[in-house]
């Protein structure tokens, strides 16, 4: 069965639109609602831009923000909170990240994760990853079924929003079939 209450755990703003956008327009589109937790703001620490960037560091958050509301609007989705730590800084604060995520779960009644694959690409996507396998202490990386920590959640699903690293086009496009082919057999096991 679908999930009908699905959160989708975005390590930056936009990755909820760039990485399953459509994927949360089709679950809507049968009645269930996506819920998104932004992990980090989407900006560096101001300490860690150029020096002639930090003036502009409040403006970059607002921005980030502001853009995350009106996808969210535009998509139907559902923002329930940011975690507001600098990005590349989520592996600092595993266990209080942990502990807002399993709130979440628990006070949104998600049945469903959508959080990064693990592909050793962007530091805070693998984060968000392990993140939430700590939810699943029986399971690992792929659907979960069975008991929780929260004991409210039953599935997962892992997006991915590709790799920051230099590859070429074919391998992208073999990256994309097999993570497309993987969520076929996902859809199927459900
Ligand atoms: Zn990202």
């Amino acid at each position: 069965m679908e999930p009908r209450r699905i959160l989708v755990l975005a390590p930056h703003p936009d990755d909820e639109i760039v990485a399953c956008g459509i994927a949360a327009l089709r679950a809507r589109a049968v009645g269930a609602r996506v819920f998104v937790l932004y992990l980090t703001t989407g900006v560096p620490a101001r300490d860690a831009l150029w020096p002639w960037q930090r003036r502009g560091h409040a403006a970059r958050l607002s921005c980030r923000r502001a853009e995350a509301r009106v996808a969210a609007t535009l998509f139907g989705l559902e923002p329930i909170g940011s975690l507001d730590y600098p990005s590349r800084h989520l592996r600092n604060h595993l266990d209080a990240a942990a502990a807002e995520i399993g709130r979440a779960i628990m006070e949104h009644g998600a049945e469903a994760l959508w959080v990064p694959a693990f592909e050793g690409a962007h530091q805070d996507h693998d984060a968000a990853n392990a993140l939430a396998a700590f939810q699943w202490p029986f399971n690992f990386n792929r659907k979960a079924s069975g008991p929780s920590a929260s004991g409210s959640v039953n599935t997962t699903w892992w997006y991915s929003t590709g790799s920051s690293k230099p590859c070429s086009r074919v391998h992208h496009a073999a990256r994309a079939a097999a993570w497309h082919l993987g969520q076929c057999r996902l859809r199927h096991e459900l």
